[in-house]
């Protein structure tokens, strides 16, 4: 990490109903005011299903815990005949600063292009949150040699449509499809690679200022074990964790390390 403030982001997936949830955020934030954690050199984020958010935000609001939440995924309509939908104005309202958009499990389980991520990216934007966008090449790609030109693609494919400003309030999670949830992680050098090959596109397509603003987080089995060597890469600015992210001492851990 850098001059950014460092993310530590959990991605809960369809893990804890709303009293796991709200149990988990309470010894969250006991572990990590026990250990006089500083919420403002790093900033910690979760991501629960929907069915949570309205109870992490009661939760986080009575007890003036410093602790930012958002959705896993969005309707990249506003309102309407879209059974099953939530859009970002909804999400919004609950208090969310992010919104995971473009998740690999996204792509694969459910019909989001290319084109709907952008989408999302947007509706995202339009409601005053951040979108964290994922990318990252499978093991195909990988063994093709055209991991970073795919990677960098991926976020091409968003921020081609975006202007400067919005640019700037985005969040890219650099996570390699083969090693989310594999315990197969990025060594510190192939992180930084990749956020740096993503950072330089930022730069060559809005300027430098963008490209120093926006979070670059890694995810794919980050750990409590590996994360020190990970963050202390100049262009990893944090992480998205899955399924360490499920257990509050580890996650407690690794924000202390980030
Ligand atoms: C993820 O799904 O975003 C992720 C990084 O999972 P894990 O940490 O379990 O690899």
């Amino acid at each position: 990490a850098s001059k950014r403030t460092p993310l530590v982001a959990g991605n809960w997936k369809m893990n804890f109903n709303h009293l796991e949830a709200t149990y988990f955020v309470q010894k969250l934030v006991w572990l990590l005011r026990d250990a006089h954690f500083d919420f403002k050199r790093c900033e910690v984020a979760l991501f629960p299903s929907f069915t949570s958010l309205r109870s992490v935000q009661v939760l986080v609001e009575a007890d003036k815990m410093h602790i930012n939440y958002g959705a896993q995924s969005v309707s990249v309509t506003t309102q309407g005949a879209f059974t099953g939908d939530v859009s970002a104005d909804m999400i919004a309202s609950l208090g969310c600063a992010y919104v995971i958009v473009g998740h690999s499990e996204r792509r694969k389980y459910h019909p989001e292009d290319d084109a709907n991520i952008v989408d999302q990216v947007r509706a995202v934007l339009a409601a005053g949150m951040q979108p964290i966008l994922c990318v990252g090449e499978s093991f195909e790609e990988r063994r093709q040699g055209i991991e970073l030109d795919f990677a960098v693609g991926q976020v091409h494919d968003v921020t081609r449509d975006l202007n400067t400003e919005e640019a700037a309030k985005l969040i890219v999670a650099y996570e390699p499809v083969w090693a989310i949830g594999t315990g197969m992680v990025a060594t510190p050098q192939t992180a930084q690679e990749a956020a740096h090959a993503i950072r330089d596109d930022l730069a060559a397509t809005f300027d430098r200022t963008v490209a120093d603003t926006v979070r670059i987080l890694y995810g794919g089995s980050v750990t409590s074990k590996n994360a020190a060597e990970l963050i202390s890469q100049p262009d990893v600015d944090g992480f998205l964790i899955g399924g360490a992210s499920l257990d509050a001492e580890e996650l407690a851990k690794i924000a202390r390390l980030a």
